[in-house]
């Protein structure tokens, strides 16, 4: 395995490992370690170039700080990014030596899941690194982060509920959700189970037909799911669900969801604000997987003391809709400042 340290301005540390034997190519990036080894997913891509995967790896290591600071988890940020095609040219071995590429770096960064990359590769990882989680143990703790990562954005939807309707009580309350993958039907039932009324969105007609059925839930066009007249709407697909074509087009009070950068650009939360749109800073409410993920390779995974950390998101979400209030600011700059405080003063 040979590995070159790349200087990048403003990152902890930024690696690139190649392994000729297994074709492994590889950028592990770690943004900053002020609170704990840099924790973050490992992501399996065909880039179109090695810059392509750097800036990949950079933004989502640095968007790791910043989520894990204000999850209050004792980590810092980090991500790696392994240049292969996960259908065709992943293999056991390649993730194997992903493994000891994380552990020559000496508990610096914990590898967890992201796309392209299954538990199976996490085993395979662990084959050569105690630092890498996200595998349920023999007793079924921890493990697939996305039902408290849902867990995570109910509540955070509750909080964002009292700030601007008045009440935590989602009774009635209507929500619309686009995506109804592993964390959009988890949060579904939680909102079904406390009254909320559904409009749901999905490419997947089995997920619609089950959302309607299990849930009485209106289906839409993803299209129309940001635009219909709900209270709440909830992101739960692909990033960029609030775009040039659907801001102005949104009806919702709030806008509460789990997927990933769902401002296609960050100067959206301004505008979401002139609006009078409360915004729940993406990476502060779909922070439950990754909390998770946290206290299970800590060897800290208990049940109540994870839902104790889970519901510390609607603390969190409720000091950022306060500030914000209070400072005349949009949610997400109150969200990156606040996180800058906890990382940079630790
Ligand atoms: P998933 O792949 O299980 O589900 C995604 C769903 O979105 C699928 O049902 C899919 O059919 C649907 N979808 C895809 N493209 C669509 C489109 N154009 N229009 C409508 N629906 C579409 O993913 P997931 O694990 O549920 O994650 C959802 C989002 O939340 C992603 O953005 C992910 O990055 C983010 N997230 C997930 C977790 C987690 O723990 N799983 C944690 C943090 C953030």
């Amino acid at each position: 395995m040979e590995s070159r340290i790349l200087d990048v301005e403003g990152w902890e540390k930024v690696v690139h490992f190649t392994d000729k034997e297994t074709q492994l190519e590889a950028i592990i990036s770690v943004h900053n370690s002020n609170l704990g080894s840099g924790l973050g997913g490992c992501r399996v891509r065909k880039y179109d170039s090695f810059e392509d995967g750097l800036t990949d790896v950079k933004r989502l290591s640095r968007g790791m700080t910043y989520k894990n600071a204000l999850g209050h988890i004792p980590f810092g940020g980090g991500k790696a990014v392994v240049f292969a095609d996960p259908y065709s040219e992943k293999t056991p071995e390649m993730m194997q030596a992903m493994g000891r590429a994380i552990d020559s770096l000496q508990g610096l960064y914990v590898s967890a899941q992201d796309s392209g990359v299954t538990t199976d590769d996490i085993r395979e990882m662990r084959k050569a690194t105690r630092n890498a989680a996200g595998v349920e143990d023999e007793q079924g703790r921890g493990g697939n982060p996305s039902p408290f990562t849902a867990y995570g954005v109910w509540q955070g939807m509750k909080a964002a509920a009292a700030h601007k309707l008045g009440s935590d009580s989602l009774k009635g309350v209507r929500v619309s959700i686009l995506g109804l993958g592993a964390v959009g039907m988890a949060l579904a039932d939680y909102l079904h189970q406390e009254g909320a009324r559904l409009v749901v969105a999905d490419i997947n007609d089995r997920a619609l037909a089950a959302a309607r059925e299990k849930f009485a839930a209106e289906v839409v066009s993803p299209e129309e799911a940001c635009a219909q007249d709900v209270d709440i709407f909830a992101p739960c697909a692909l990033g960029g669900s609030i775009n040039d074509g659907t801001i102005n087009r949104l009806k919702a009070g709030i806008i509460a969801g789990a997927a990933n950068n769902q401002l296609q650009q960050p100067e959206f939360d301004g505008v979401l604000k002139e609006k009078g749109i409360l915004y729940a800073p993406d990476y502060v409410i779909n922070a439950g997987g990754v909390i998770s993920i946290g206290h299970e390779f800590l060897g800290d995974w208990n049940r109540d003391k994870l839902y104790g950390a889970l519901d510390n998101i609607a603390t969190v979400l409720t000091q950022i809709f306060e500030r914000a209030k209070a400072e005349d600011k949009p949610t997400g700059i109150i969200a990156d400042t606040l996180a800058e405080e906890i990382f940079m003063q630790a």
